[in-house]
């Protein structure tokens, strides 16, 4: 095991991340840059260094002063958490060249899933259902026409070196086609260098579902069930699920056991989640995050796993602590992602929280960094908090949720309770019937 992991992330990932190291008796060195003197996580760590100034890439995405930072410190293996330097291959080289642990899987697997095209293959290879499309990247309009044709419009034209939505443009006919090929292209050139895209059939009402992994790297794969992150905004998951309403039994062990073998196949270590979209019954492969997800507690709260822990086991060579038939589901969970903007606008809202209260009781989860009097500096994303809700069936969870959600007060700064306060309400919600276009509908009818 390892004696001393370094963070390398910041706010509630930090907190986690380090609380996981706390119980397997793990010594903790967090990275800060200077706008985070003050976090919770460099308050609690065993020990600190300060990386740099406030900009990410001079701090939280600075390769070389991290891996200083081990050096000096000599931290045997580094938790990157999610976002930042997580799904870098580059970074997970350079650590190997250092006898330095990463902990998540190889730079080649992250190199593989970072291309989209590249994924997808891989994905189809290992017997994971995918979207109809383009066997690769579209050469000329011809051939774009000939795929649309042949899987039917509407379809989306995606970047194969996408990320965050970006790049992405739907035809609902062929006359629209030649336009959409060269917005993307030239989006996609603009904002990641490669002009790379692809063509797929273009869904009108999935859901997002998304299946949890784990390889340990010597040829077994499980998976920990799915969660149900349809409630997006401009792509941002803001309301998660575990299990999804949508599925039934034998659609979860049909998806899980397709996804924990391709894992195997794959030889991949670490946590993974495989991406999917599902409409009219069926699977949808879009993407694999290699990383740890901010989403991952409601799989922890239906399990009863701490994936964490999984995390550090697998990376330190120790293999995972359960076989695929040790893992139960049990009752239903949810997660709201609170974010320091308004609740209307989604506008940032930094400043100083000058009240903050969590909500307690049985079922009842905050993953937060924050506290009463911290400043919320101004550089970076706006997640303060995220509140996990269990309950033994999904009715009990969403009373749990509502009464959860009254009890919490965060003072001196906006934050989205109020639109989990509404979302709790509303009839689709409590009846689970929502695609990953429900929000936006709602939010622009403004109710
Ligand atoms: P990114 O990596 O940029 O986030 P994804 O491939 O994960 O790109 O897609 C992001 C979102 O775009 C999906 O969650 C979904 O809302 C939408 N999307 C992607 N592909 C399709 C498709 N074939 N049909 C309909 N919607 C899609």
């Amino acid at each position: 095991m390892f004696q001393k992991i370094l963070i390398a992330n910041r706010g509630e990932i930090a907190l986690r991340v380090l609380r996981a190291c706390k119980e397997l008796g793990i010594q903790t060195v967090v990275v800060h840059s200077t706008a985070d003197s003050d976090a919770m996580h460099v308050r609690l760590a065993d020990e600190s260094v300060c990386i740099g100034p406030p900009p990410s890439r001079e701090s939280y995405l600075n390769i070389h002063q991290i891996v200083a930072a081990c050096e000096i410190t000599g931290a045997d293996a580094v938790h990157p958490g999610y976002g930042f330097l997580s799904e870098n291959a580059k970074f997970a080289d350079i650590l190997a060249a250092h006898n330095i642990t990463f902990i998540g899987p190889s730079g080649d697997h992250i190199r593989i899933m970072g291309d989209k095209i590249e994924a997808k293959r891989t994905a189809k290879r290992l017997g994971i259902p995918v979207v109809p499309g383009s066997d690769g990247a579209i050469s000329d309009d011809k051939e774009a026409k000939r795929v649309a044709a042949e899987i039917g419009y509407p379809v989306i034209i995606k970047a194969s070196a996408g990320g965050g939505g970006r790049g992405m443009k739907v035809a609902h006919t062929e006359a629209d086609l030649e336009v959409a090929l060269q917005t993307a292209k030239s989006e996609a050139g603009a904002a990641f260098g490669d002009d790379a895209v692809y063509i797929e059939k273009y869904l009108e009402k999935p859901r997002h579902i998304e299946v949890q992994v784990f390889g340990d790297g010597a040829g077994r794969g499980v998976h920990f069930g799915e969660r149900d992150c349809s409630l997006q905004r401009r792509h941002q998951k803001v309301w998660e699920e575990a299990n999804s309403p949508a599925l039934n039994a034998e659609e979860r062990s049909r998806i899980g056991d397709i996804c924990a073998k391709a894992i195997a196949d794959l030889g991949y270590s670490g946590a993974g989640t495989i991406e999917f979209l599902y409409e009219n019954g069926e699977f949808y492969f879009i993407e694999m995050n290699t990383r740890l997800q901010v989403e991952h507690p409601v799989t922890e709260a239906i399990t009863g796993i701490d994936l964490v822990h999984e995390q550090i086991r697998v990376a330190s060579g120790a293999g995972l602590s359960v076989r695929q038939e040790d893992i139960k589901f049990n009752g239903h969970a949810i997660e709201c992602r609170i974010n320091a903007e308004d609740p209307r606008t989604f506008a940032p809202s930094p400043g100083t929280i000058t009240h903050f209260h969590t909500p307690g009781g049985l079922g009842i989860r905050v993953d937060s960094g924050v506290y009463s009097g911290y400043k919320i500096p101004p550089y970076y994303d706006s997640l303060i908090g995220k509140l996990i809700v269990h309950g033994r069936n999904r009715v009990e969870c969403m009373m749990r949720l509502r009464r959860a959600l009254d009890e919490f007060v965060v003072d001196g700064i906006k934050t989205t309770l109020p639109l989990f306060r509404d979302l709790v309400g509303n009839p689709d919600i409590a009846n689970g019937d929502y695609d990953i276009h429900w929000l936006e509908k709602y939010l622009a009818k403004g109710e």
